[in-house]
């Protein structure tokens, strides 16, 4: 028997419309859905009338379920891999089964969509023709800055995902390692709540300070400034 595929299907971001036909047409062909959370699947799955057999697969399972899943690939299923919102692997669960599968010779096919990286650079309006995405910085102040002064020379754009409970904090440690910087804080994409906030991370911190902090945030920031020849004169 020929092995299955592993399909890797980004779901929406939060507007249940931001998903491709395509992946709605594998979703419901596949054998099983591994899915990061089963239950925000479920209502994607629900809002179109797809009834698929699921199983969790999220980063306490990650590890124990790889080899299972490998197992039901080689037995000739197909498997889509779904994270709880957006591409799977990016800041989600999937790498450590789409590494294994290779090794295992299986097909992984990607069934591209949506992404909130990608969503917030494009209506940025920073420069999109190169950028860095940092994924989510550490949660403690001190490797915070650490990592922020690693990457403080990195000319281009940088994208980073960030919680509620710590944006604020985030921006104040860009603001002392970064400088004034023009950034801009995307929240909500795609939700009924959706806001961009513009302007240079000083003026960010202060919209930030008088708004009510919820939701989710993804930050895009300006890469460090390239020195002009003259300057090094
Ligand atoms: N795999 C997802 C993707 O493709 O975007 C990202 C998953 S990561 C665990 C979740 C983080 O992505 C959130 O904490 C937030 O920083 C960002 N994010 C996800 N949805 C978002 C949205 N609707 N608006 C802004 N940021 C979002």
């Amino acid at each position: 028997m020929s092995a299955g595929t592993l399909y890797i299907v980004s779901t929406p971001i939060g507007n249940l419309e931001d998903i491709t036909m395509r992946a709605l047409r594998i979703l419901a062909e596949v054998d099983l859905i591994a899915a990061e959370d089963t239950r925000k699947t479920s209502i994607l799955l629900n809002h179109y009338t797809i009834k698929k057999p699921l199983t969790s697969y999220f980063e306490h399972n990650e590890q124990v379920k790889t080899g299972w899943l490998i197992g039901e690939l080689q037995a000739g299923k197909n498997i889509a891999l779904v994270s709880e919102a957006g591409t799977p692997t990016i800041s989600d669960p999937g790498f450590r089964i789409v590494a294994a599968a290779i090794a295992a010779d299986i097909t992984v096919v990607p069934v591209p969509g949506a992404c909130a990286a990608i969503a917030a650079l494009s209506a940025s309006g920073l420069a999109v023709h190169r950028f860095a995405f940092e994924g989510f910085l550490p949660p403690k102040s001190g490797k915070r800055k650490n990592l922020l002064k690693k990457i403080a020379g990195e000319e281009r754009t940088l994208i980073f995902y960030e919680s509620p409970y710590r944006i604020q904090a985030a921006i104040a440690d860009m603001i002392e390692v970064l400088g004034e910087r023009r950034a801009v804080v995307a929240r909500e994409l795609t939700k009924l709540h959706e806001e961009f906030i513009y302007g240079t991370l000083p003026v960010i911190a202060e919209k930030l300070g008088r708004a009510v902090i919820k939701g989710e945030f993804t930050v895009v920031v300006e890469g460090c400034p390239v020195r002009k020849k003259h300057d090094d004169q």
